[in-house]
């Protein structure tokens, strides 16, 4: 289907563009009353917190910002006794390289107080464009296959277990009105919480993998049909949401601890959009001031983007029709 050619990128690389999205608008609807004035945030938001995975198209330092594999360290490890400083981190207490292990936790510390600093400054722009980026590494965290080293199944003979999951399957079945977030609370020590958070994640990642094994029996070994998704979904679908509600919910206890660290300044109205560069290296998704070759490289990946969005919305569509089905086809419950 040309809808998937276009969405490779995309899908490849964290829960689809669409859960993005709705972790961000969830998330701002989630925040307390006090900080009610970012709610309207959510608008120029929503749509950059899918944009980290298309720096990677173009910044080979973006792709470990996406994932925390703990299942990497020796079993007596202690997480929690990880530094906070990533340079600390990786010189004494990690043998593996960053590449490896990933550092999403890092890097959305990193973040957070980049954010804490620019709303004590004044600089909403900056503060919104760490809270996007924020949003999108914060919900790759809560993907379970996200935290785990088998993240692909390729340590099992599960090939491609990642992609059905989190964006082939999520697109299609998850409703945004079931997406219910934990409540919005102040955070003492983040950096702790995250490593809490990807914990809770690779906890589950065998369950995930296991029913993907389960759904591939219904279906004579088959990974691409219909039974499989269903069974795949019936087996899935409350570790989805509930992962899907914690992201959103931590996305906004951690936007809420921001701003109270900051002083918890007079919050503006919202921007009409934000720039699509990355914050951290500066690439872009459609830079225009430069031409030629380059220039088209990048238009192209703005048109994957746009594209790549709209088949996710009709493929949402298209989901819940066949969830409606689904739950026709289900006898009554007795
Ligand atoms: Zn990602």
């Amino acid at each position: 289907m040309a809808t998937g050619v276009l969405l490779c990128p995309l899908i490849a690389s964290g829960w689809s563009g669409v859960q993005h999205v709705q972790i961000t608008r969830a998330a701002a609807r989630n925040l307390p009353n006090e900080m009610a004035g970012f709610r309207s945030f959510a608008r120029p938001m929503a749509f950059p917190s899918i944009f980290p995975d298309l720096w990677r198209l173009s910044d080979s330092t973006e792709g470990p910002r996406h994932y925390f594999e703990p299942d990497r360290f020796a079993p007596d490890f202690d997480l929690m006794q990880l530094n906070s400083n990533r340079l600390v981190a990786f010189d004494t207490q990690i043998l593996e390289s960053p590449d490896v292990i990933g550092i999403a936790p890092w890097t959305i510390m990193e973040l957070m107080e980049d954010m804490t600093e620019s709303m004590r400054t004044n600089d909403w722009m900056w503060a919104a464009r760490c809270g996007a980026a924020m949003s999108h590494y914060l919900g790759d965290l809560h993907m379970p296959l996200h935290c785990t080293r088998n993240y692909n199944g390729q340590e099992t003979g599960q090939h491609g277990v990642h992609s059905r999951f989190e964006s082939d399957m999520a697109k299609a079945f998850v409703q945004f009105d079931d997406i219910v977030p934990t409540p919005a609370v102040y955070i003492e020590a983040p950096f702790r919480a995250l490593l809490g958070w990807a914990a809770d994640s690779m906890a589950v990642a065998p369950e995930v993998l296991r029913a993907d094994v389960m759904a591939t029996r219904v279906d004579n070994g088959r990974t691409d049909t219909e039974p499989y998704y269903l069974k795949l979904w019936e087996l899935t679908s409350d570790i989805v949401y509930e992962r899907l509600g914690s992201a959103a919910g931590h996305l906004s206890s951690i936007w809420y601890t921001a701003w109270v660290n900051a002083g918890r300044p007079p919050i503006p109205d919202a921007f009409e959009e934000l720039p699509a560069y990355s914050v951290f290296s500066g690439v872009g998704i459609d830079p225009p001031e430069i031409d030629g070759q380059h220039r088209r490289q990048q238009k192209q990946k703005f048109d994957v983007i746009i594209w790549g969005v709209m088949g996710a919305l009709a493929l949402v569509v298209i989901g819940s029709s066949l969830y409606r089905g689904a739950q026709a086809r289900r006898p009554p419950a007795p």
